[in-house]
């Protein structure tokens, strides 16, 4: 058991939230994310070169982290605080359902408050991003649970396809969205359900795609339920694997 790893909550240095609301921006599609947020922010694309551009993204990120600052400290705490009740039976829980132990060189995952609401993971460091102010303790719970599934789930990947190269882990690769696909179905495990109480989410475009007349979020998760208590987790991936290389996302 105190194999567990346990999470350390802080806020993300400002190198790093600027990098990452750079690329969000320019070299992803995802901007429509921060614009909800951050509407203000669009005036970068009126900006040509790349150094104002990072000077303007910086001065933002600054002046909305002050503002906020009362914001970001406390929930740095409620975040805390929230989580810690559940720390140990959703670690556990989620070891019993991929089937693998926790891996003993992992002992710290950090998790960065950040005023994006996008919440990349990083499989080399075991860290990740979460929103700063979400209005439902359930819902920064949701992220956490989620990014932690992913830390896990890549470890019991790699033991069933040792040789595979890890850049496949990101997108936009097959393995990357099948990793997407199956967390909110772990997360959606009944047992998971117990501790999270809140059904949940799957990207939008999963909802939005179908596979005959389902949406390919239904699917899997139809599918989840014929298999999950008739096999181990290590088929169960295999079988999922097998159908989504058929399914053009
Ligand atoms: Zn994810």
């Amino acid at each position: 058991m105190s194999d567990l790893p346990k999470i350390q909550f802080l806020e993300l240095p400002i190198e790093m939230e600027k990098e990452f609301f750079y690329n969000f921006l320019f070299k992803s599609d995802l901007s429509k994310y921060i614009f909800k947020r951050h509407p203000r922010i669009e005036n970068v694309y009126k900006i040509k070169s790349l150094e104002k551009r990072m000077k303007f993204i910086e001065k933002y990120i600054e002046d909305y982290r002050d503002i906020n600052f009362k914001t970001i400290k406390h929930n740095i705490l409620n975040y805390e605080l929230a989580w810690k009740k559940i720390e140990k039976e959703y670690f556990t829980t989620l070891a019993q359902i991929i089937d693998i132990k926790w891996p003993r060189n992992r002992k710290i995952i950090k998790a960065y408050l950040s005023i994006n609401s996008i919440c990349p993971r990083f499989l080399k460091d075991w860290t990740f991003t979460t929103y700063y102010n979400y209005p439902n303790t359930k819902d920064v719970l949701e992220v956490i649970m989620h990014e932690c599934c992913h830390f896990l789930y890549f470890e019991k990947w790699k033991k069933i396809f040792p040789k595979m190269s890890q850049k496949r882990f990101e997108s936009p690769y097959i393995e990357w969205h099948l990793s997407e696909i199956i967390a909110p179905i772990i997360l959606n495990d009944k047992r998971i359900q117990r501790i999270l109480k809140k059904k949940a989410k799957f990207y939008e475009e999963y909802d939005n795609t179908k596979i005959g007349n389902e949406s390919i979020a239904d699917h899997f998760s139809q599918l989840y339920l014929n298999c999950v208590d008739k096999m181990s987790f290590e088929k169960l991936l295999k079988i999922f694997y097998k159908k989504i290389k058929n399914i053009k996302i």
